[in-house]
């Protein structure tokens, strides 16, 4: 299932979760998932990537570029600019589908081993903000740029321009514009962020985040993806995690701080997903209405992964393996 697909199928008033049959299936797909989503040994073999989704071109080249020699930083951008540059994935990069004004406008942030950070928000006309926010964050005495400003700064360090309103996404756009839902009916929009978190073989972390936000947003609109502690949190001493899914509701519970501070406190990157998870639900009580999923990873190799909804997964690559994996989720029945 495309990931855009299934937010869509999943927030049609629910369906996807609700129906007899998808409860029947959710049973006997919960027996995997709890087998699948064991967080692994402790002993977990490093070095390892993941990242929110099915994105096995993106692990991959994270992965070859710690074969090669490159730094967890390096591994974090180069993976997230594959997305970036998937004209065909309409949610990061060049193809990602516009604001209700036709604009694209990206997010983006990056966060190195040795706590620093560095993010972009209301960026246009450039395909690569992941490797803008690296900028950001190594060449300037800031961490966070938006809008016009960013673009320029992303001009001077030798970034070029382009149109990134594909005819995809022009298509999508009229389409919506047909019914132009103003109000912010949330489970009918699309949304999905490439989160991305590599441990080099010395356990050593690094995490990246990349996204064109909610698809038909306000203008102006920001998420959580590029904001330090919601989309995006690692301590090197502990973990790290990342989110994907809607910002609002993983801003407003700060939910990749509150992963971490909880993996620091002793629980499994599992664990503390699950209770990340649990905040939003207990605090909004519209969460049916709402996708969100988490991927964490601590110092020691274990990954924990884990949404609202049904359909969330998310791609590892471990022992040379680079796998898909359907994640585990709250919403069983109701
Ligand atoms: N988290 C992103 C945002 O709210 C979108 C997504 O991941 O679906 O902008």
């Amino acid at each position: 299932m495309k990931r855009r697909t299934f937010i869509q199928n999943a927030s049609l008033s629910g369906i996807g979760v609700v129906t007899a049959g998808a409860a029947i299936g959710c049973n006997n797909e919960t027996k995997t998932l709890e087998k699948e989503n064991k967080p692994s040994t402790p002993k977990a073999s490093l070095p390892l990537v993941v990242a929110t989704w099915d994105v096995k071109n993106a692990t991959a080249k994270a992965w070859e570029t710690l074969q090669q020699g490159g730094s967890v930083l390096d591994a974090i951008e180069q993976g997230c600019r594959v997305e970036e540059a998937n004209a065909e994935g309409q949610s990061v990069g060049i193809g990602g589908l516009p604001d209700r004004d036709g604009n694209v406008t990206l997010d983006a942030c990056i966060m190195s081993p040795e706590g620093g950070y560095g993010a972009v928000v209301y960026l246009q006309n450039i395909k690569h903000p992941i490797s803008v926010a690296r900028k950001v964050m190594e060449e300037t005495p800031h961490v966070l740029m938006a809008g016009e400003g960013a673009k320029q700064f992303a001009i001077s360090m030798g970034f070029p321009t382009e149109n990134l309103l594909t005819e995809a996404s022009i298509k999508a756009w009229e389409a919506w514009k047909v019914t132009s839902q103003y109000e912010p009916i949330i489970n009918i929009e699309n949304h999905d962020t490439i989160g991305m978190l590599a441990i080099d073989k010395d356990g050593t972390i690094s995490g990246g985040c990349t996204t064109s936000g909610l698809a038909y947003k306000m203008a102006g609109r920001v998420g959580d993806s590029p904001i330090i502690g919601s989309g995006l949190f690692i301590d090197n001493e502990v973990g790290g995690a990342t989110a994907t899914g809607m910002g609002e509701e993983v801003l407003k519970t700060v939910g990749s701080f509150l992963i971490v501070e909880l993996m620091r406190q002793g629980k499994s990157p599992q664990e503390a997903c699950e209770e990340a998870i649990n905040r939003i639900v207990t605090k909004n009580k519209n969460f049916q209405k709402i996708q969100v999923g988490y991927v964490a990873v601590n110092k020691a190799g274990e990954v924990g992964y884990y949404g609202i909804h049904k359909g969330f997964s998310v791609t590892k690559f471990q022992n040379g393996e680079n796998v898909n994996l359907p994640s585990d989720f709250y919403l069983k029945s109701s």
